[in-house]
This record gives C-alpha cells, sequence and structure tokens, in this order.
C-alpha cells in the first residue's frame, strides 16, 4: 500500500481547489499502451509520431484511420481501472475538483468523473478535415475514413495531432484552475507535453502543492513538492482512503 505522507493529506482536506491532471499512465493498467510503450504487432514500426498528425493524414488517410480503428477497439474493450475510480471518488469527497485529462479514451468519465476537461480531445468522436466540425457517423468496421455529410472532406477522429493546437476553451478553463488551485496532482504523465507541462508551473506561480504520482522520475519530478513513486492504481487508491479517513 503506499504511503501517503500526512502533509498531503491535511492539504487535500484543506483546499477549497484541487486539480489533478492525468496522462496515459493511469489508463495504462487498463491495458492502453502509453505511447511510450513499445508499439503492438501491426503497428510495431510505426512511430506514434508518424501516424498521429495531420501530415500522416494526407500522405496516408488509411493507414491513419485503421490505427485510430485499432486503438478504438482497445479503447471500447477496456474498462477504468482503480485509479480512474480512485480519482471519480476523490472528486466526491473533496470540495472543488477539477480534472483535466490528456488521456482521449473516456475512461474518466466510464469511471463517474463528470466535468472532465479532455486538453487532447476523444477517440469516440469524429471531426470534418476540413472544417473541425463535429461529424455523427458510425465508423464501426470501416476500413478507410468516411467523407463528411456535409461537405465530402475526409472524417478524422476527434484528436489533437502532434503539432496541432489544444482546444482553446478546455485550455483557458484548465489554467484558471490551475492558477487558482492550493493542491495540483499530476498523474501518470511524463508532463513534457506543451501546453499541459505548463499547467504544474501555473499552479506553482499560484502557490500550489505539487504533487507527483507516477510509477517512473520524469522531468517534472524535481519540481514537485511531493512524489509518489507507485503505480497509479496503488497510489490514487491510498490517496483516496487517507483523505476520507479509512
Ligand atoms: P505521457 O506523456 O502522459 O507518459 C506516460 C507516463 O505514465 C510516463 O511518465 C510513465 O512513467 C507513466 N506511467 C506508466 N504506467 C504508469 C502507471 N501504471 N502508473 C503511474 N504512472 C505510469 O503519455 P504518453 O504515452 O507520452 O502520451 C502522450 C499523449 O498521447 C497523451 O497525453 C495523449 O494525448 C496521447 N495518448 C493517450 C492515451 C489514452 O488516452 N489512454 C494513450 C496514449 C497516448
Amino acid at each position: 500500500m503506499t504511503r501517503i505522507p500526512e502533509r498531503l493529506i491535511e492539504a487535500l482536506r484543506r483546499a477549497r481547489r484541487t486539480v489533478i491532471l492525468t496522462g496515459a499512465g493511469v489508463s495504462a493498467e487498463s491495458g492502453i499502451p502509453t505511447f511510450r510503450d513499445a508499439q503492438a504487432g501491426l503497428w510495431a514500426r510505426y512511430r506514434p509520431e508518424d501516424l498521429a498528425s495531420r501530415e500522416a493524414f494526407q500522405r496516408d488517410p488509411e493507414l491513419v484511420w485503421q490505427w485510430y480503428q485499432w486503438r478504438r477497439e482497445l479503447v471500447a474493450a477496456a474498462a477504468p481501472n482503480r485509479a480512474h475510480l480512485a480519482i471519480a471518488g476523490l472528486a466526491r469527497i473533496l470540495p472543488g475538483v477539477t480534472l483535466v485529462t490528456q488521456n482521449v479514451d473516456g475512461l474518466h468519465q466510464r469511471a463517474g468523473s463528470g466535468g472532465v476537461i479532455e486538453l487532447h480531445g476523444n477517440i469516440q468522436r469524429n471531426r470534418c478535415s476540413a472544417d473541425d466540425e463535429l461529424v455523427e457517423i458510425a465508423t464501426t468496421g470501416s476500413v478507410k475514413p468516411p467523407n463528411c455529410p456535409r461537405c465530402g472532406a475526409k472524417v478524422r477522429p476527434d484528436v489533437v495531432w502532434f503539432g496541432e493546437p489544444v482546444p482553446k476553451n478546455a485550455l483557458v478553463t484548465a489554467q484558471f484552475a490551475a492558477e487558482h488551485c492550493e493542491v495540483f496532482l499530476s498523474v501518470g504523465t511524463s508532463a513534457v507535453v506543451l501546453p499541459a507541462a505548463g499547467l504544474a508551473h501555473l499552479a506553482r506561480a499560484g502557490g500550489a502543492m505539487l504533487v507527483e504520482v507516477n510509477s517512473a522520475a520524469t522531468a517534472a519530478s524535481e519540481n514537485a513538492d511531493l512524489v509518489l513513486r507507485d503505480s497509479a492504481s496503488s497510489a490514487m487508491t491510498a490517496l483516496v482512503q487517507a483523505v476520507s479517513g479509512g
């Protein structure tokens, strides 16, 4: 069981506003590989950067579409793990929790979290590649991108690709929450990808306690006030129990 320092328990109980930023490490225990883990099977010879970009989609839309279809199947077959459930539980016992995720898998929502700020979109949604408007279309089993019913352009997944800006509303809301929180928890993220990585800096500038939950050291570890060096599921389960007095 992860040991939770007393000063973290007290800080969370006192906090009126807490921000939790999550990354792919939170979903790793649901069987969804992080980008930095080895790619599986068919996809082992590709780098994600070569599949998750606008240039890649223009160059070879069917390849990119099929990779996303494979990832969608993984997500659909996955279930939230104890980390997702503990994060949803923490928001029920603490006031003013804002959950910001870089994950596109929707597992936080399936675990019962509400008001999730999705910085990088959601893999189960689609949008038009020409005007970025959401498109409601059945894609199960399709091996090439369907055409937008409004304009005929190719449909793409509603995720933020390498080199693309994050949705403005999501970013502004996340930045405001980070600037005004008292505790900032960074869970299962390597915290190097901007602008998500910048949220911790905003929180620190505003005087928040920075806490990292990660099974390995990251670029953000040395700036953290506290580090829980454990899996997201063990650490977050222990944290929610400690805060609720269990
Ligand atoms: P990331 O940059 O968030 O890195 C993953 C981090 O999780 C690493 O620091 C690793 O040490 C840590 N980690 C791994 N397993 C863990 C565990 N069980 N408990 C705690 N920590 C653990 O994520 P990435 O893989 O570099 O992906 C970058 C971006 O790509 C994401 O932010 C997201 O937009 C997208 N992506 C999303 C998903 C998803 O939705 N599940 C998966 C892969 C990539």
